[in-house]
């Protein structure tokens, strides 16, 4: 058999069994939750899903509500890792952030205890908080056009920041945030204990046709720098999922609690994915139950056409 363009069958045996996936992801997530603590998250319509696949070869392919807009939260963080190693180096970067997985939550302070006050890695909040910081700008709204900018200029995407989401999750107070920043600065890896950058990017909103795009400036995995974004994420990147699904699907994947979720296939395509039912770990179950799919489709051909 010839062998195929493989950005093209990761799109192809998408298309045919992909509602058969959703109604079953969709059973699911009915025992899911939407997230009660940002209130603006805890209004939208949990069954609302999306995919959009696209290749690095420029093929593309989406189903679902692909122009719904969200706000990628913690999907942002390893794109804030790839933009502040691109632009001011390794160096910098590790000295604030450290490579190691954590089998606690992503925002536990247990965890940032127990390393006194070093943020193991940048896929939890104390990772993202302390680089945030290093954005080039005054303010945080200078320090968010930054990021947003580049990533909008590198991939074509149209990231927006979501003013109406930001002043939500500001109206709550977040006191383990607060607490993350405050350890983080005693601990001399955050000059001033403040969450409004982070906040900020957190909010920065798009659709899955945005993270899609965004995601191919993961997905070439050329350069180290890529790889070593896509080696944390497939660490560290679902929250205490990681491990598991690094083993069950293998693709570098970084969730939101938005229900938004960023996959690598490595040197084809990037998969954005949305859905905001989450499962006990704060991933979204859609989500989460098409990539297994997907990734189990796309072993098969490997093994087969492929060799
Ligand atoms: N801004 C959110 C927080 O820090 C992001 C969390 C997430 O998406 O995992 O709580």
């Amino acid at each position: 058999m010839n062998k195929a363009n493989p950005p093209e069958s990761l799109i192809e045996i998408a298309q045919a069994p992909l509602l058969t996936w959703v109604e079953l992801a969709q059973a699911d997530a009915q025992n899911g939750k939407l997230p009660s603590y940002v209130p603006q998250l805890a209004t939208v319509d949990g069954d609302r899903w999306a995919v959009q696949i696209q290749a690095v070869n420029g093929a593309t392919w989406g189903a679902g509500a692909t122009d719904d807009i969200f706000p990628l939260m913690s999907v942002i963080k390893p794109l804030l890792l790839l933009f502040l190693l691109e632009t001011l180096g390794a160096e910098q970067v590790w000295q604030r952030v450290g490579q190691l997985p954590s089998d606690l939550p992503y925002n536990s302070l247990t965890q940032l205890e127990a390393d006194q006050g070093w943020p193991r890695n940048p896929m939890l909040n104390s990772g993202a908080i302390a680089l945030a910081e290093l954005i080039p700008g005054s303010t945080a709204m200078e320090r968010c056009d930054q990021l947003q900018a580049w990533l909008n200029q590198r991939s074509r995407a149209n990231l927006q920041l979501d003013l109406g989401m930001l002043a939500s999750v500001e109206s709550v107070e977040n006191p383990i945030n607060q607490a993350i920043a405050q350890r983080l600065a005693m601990a001399g890896y955050l000059q001033s204990p403040q969450l409004a950058t982070y906040n900020a990017i957190c909010c920065l909103a798009g659709t899955v046709k945005d993270l899609a795009r965004i995601g191919c400036l993961l997905a070439a995995n050329s350069a180290s720098i890529q790889q070593t974004v896509n080696q944390i994420m497939l660490t560290c990147g679902l929250y205490e999922q990681s491990a598991a699904f690094a083993q069950t699907v293998g693709w570098p994947t970084k969730s939101g609690v938005s229900g938004g979720v960023l996959a690598i296939v490595p040197g084809e395509a990037a998969i954005g994915l949305y859905s905001p039912k989450l499962d006990a770990t704060g991933n979204s179950i859609v989500s989460l139950f098409l990539l297994e799919q997907l990734a189990k489709f796309h072993r098969s051909l490997d093994s087969k056409d492929y060799k």
